[in-house]
């Protein structure tokens, strides 16, 4: 299908020279990874670095090209859920455990960019979220309480110097204009700012330079094979036996780094605990090169219904300003080539017309990628409490990035046997009664 507009600009920011190998005859590994994104990479690196496992990443397309290749690029620390909910459903002390892992995850993510000679690779800019409606703004203080518990970034807050007395009572008030002006934003609709540290960085471009490092570094442990989509899972007491292409590979573990995509049948003694609890949304986004002004990231929440991301960042020699926030269910099997919701695009250029001072639409560039929902509203990262083969690093909930590094690192943790703490990542979580009552979809809190 061709359009008129150009897609996501990741891959092309870092053309690819890699040879692409696919599965052509049946092989083992002790571990196998599901996917070739930034779960799936982050994962194998953990492993390669903690253990002397031979791994082999089985990708159905090519490595990055889903969510990783098509999103906002924006590492920020914190999920999409509210810390309430999350504390609600999974415990307090696991979901405190769970922020301080994602609080640790950009100092990791800096580590492997300094390993595989990348480290100019993550930009940190201020990043800042503004909020019209009085009720998120409250929701978003209670949470940072438990933000600072957790030591995650400061958070530092503005609040209207027209807003209700009792509003956050402590914060410096400062008026609507200069919120305005905060926020990159024309109109003056914004109560309360609260601004934080953003990291900006192109995951394709990690992924695939990730794999890069991973098979000059480890060519006796480390496969990658791609165009290979695994399409069922046999478990048995002593192995995996994996169906790709109509060849097999054995493993003594698999670890499913697939996102929101469906989930390969599994045949097995009882159903894996995923079942049910998984849901794919197509998140939107459009960008343009055209436009100019300083690094930084900005979120808008007017009410429960409309949010909106802007990031803008250098971009081979120029700056790009990439908007997000549309995002609806998907119907079947996701396809980069269909776009499901046509009028995502529409709402926002009309959302970057009322809010960008000199923005001249439409944008040039327009994309869209697949997220994985969970019932908890939380990345699902360790072993299937009913099947021991089987482990998970997926889920991304609207912000992956972090939580991708973070969880890599547990599963590592998990599979060398070091003590890890139990934390709201846990499959086990799932199993919980309440968590069935999120399937019509997360609280949100908080969004890059
Ligand atoms: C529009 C959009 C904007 C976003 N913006 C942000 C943001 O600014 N900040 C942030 O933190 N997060 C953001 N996210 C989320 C973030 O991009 C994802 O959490 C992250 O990229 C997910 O990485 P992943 O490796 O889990 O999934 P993916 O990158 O989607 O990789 C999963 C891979 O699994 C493969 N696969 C699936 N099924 C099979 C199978 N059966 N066999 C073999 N391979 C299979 C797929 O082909 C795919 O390559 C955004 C997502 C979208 C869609």
């Amino acid at each position: 299908m061709t359009s008129e507009f150009r897609g996501s600009p990741w891959p092309e920011e870092r053309p690819r020279v890699r040879p692409v190998a696919a599965l052509t005859e049946d092989q083992d590994a002790d571990v196998v990874i599901v996917g070739g994104g930034i779960s799936g990479l982050t994962t194998a690196y953990a492993l390669m670095a903690a253990t002397d496992l031979r791994v082999t990443i089985l990708e159905a397309g090519l490595i990055g090209m889903g969510a990783s290749g098509n999103n906002g690029g924006q590492a920020v620390e914190g999920t999409e859920t509210r810390f309430a909910d999350i504390a609600s459903l999974a415990g307090r002390q696991r979901a405190l455990q769970g922020f301080g892992e994602l609080a640790t995850a950009r100092g990791e993510l800096k580590s492997i960019l300094n390993a595989i000679g990348a480290p100019s690779m993550l930009t940190e800019v201020e990043g800042r979220l503004g909020i019209a409606d009085q009720a998120i703004v409250e929701q978003w203080s209670e949470d940072l309480e438990a933000r600072r518990e957790a030591g995650m970034g400061t958070i530092t807050s503005q609040v209207a110097d027209d807003a209700p007395p009792g509003l956050l009572p402590s914060v410096p008030r400062v008026p609507r204009a200069e919120l305005a002006r905060q926020m990159w934003s024309k109109d003056q609709r914004y109560l309360a700012s609260f601004g934080l540290r953003v990291g900006l960085i192109n995951t394709y471009d990690l992924v695939e330079t990730m794999a890069a490092h991973l098979l000059s570094s480890y060519p006796e442990r480390m496969t990658i094979l791609e165009r290979s989509p695994v399409d069922r899972i046999r478990l048995s007491e002593e192995e995996a036996t994996l169906g790709v292409n109509g060849r097999i590979v054995l493993a003594d573990s698999v670890v499913l780094c697939t996102n929101g995509y469906a989930v390969p049948r599994v045949e097995a003694c009882s159903p894996p605990v995923i079942e049910g609890h998984l849901r794919g949304v197509v998140g939107y986004m459009v960008g343009t090169e055209r436009g100019s002004g300083p690094e930084g990231a900005r979120a808008y929440f007017s009410d429960e219904d409309s949010y909106y991301y802007i990031a803008r960042r250098r971009y081979r020699g120029g700056t790009l300003t990439a908007a997000g926030g549309p995002e609806g269910p998907v119907a079947g099997a996701y396809d980069p080539q269909i776009v499901q919701h046509p009028g995502a695009y529409d709402r926002l250029e009309a959302f970057l017309s009322t809010t960008l001072e000199g923005y001249v639409g439409p944008s040039e560039r327009r994309w869209h990628g697949l997220m994985g929902y969970t019932s908890t509203g939380v990345r699902v990262a360790g072993q299937d409490p009913r099947l021991p083969s089987l482990y998970y690093n997926l889920g991304c909930n609207g912000i992956g990035i972090l939580s991708a590094v973070a969880a890599s690192k547990r599963l590592a943790g998990m599979m060398t046997d070091e003590d890890v703490e139990p934390s709201m990542f846990d499959p086990g979580v799932l199993l919980s009664s309440a968590s069935q009552i999120r399937d019509s979809g997360p609280v949100r809190a908080y969004r890059p």
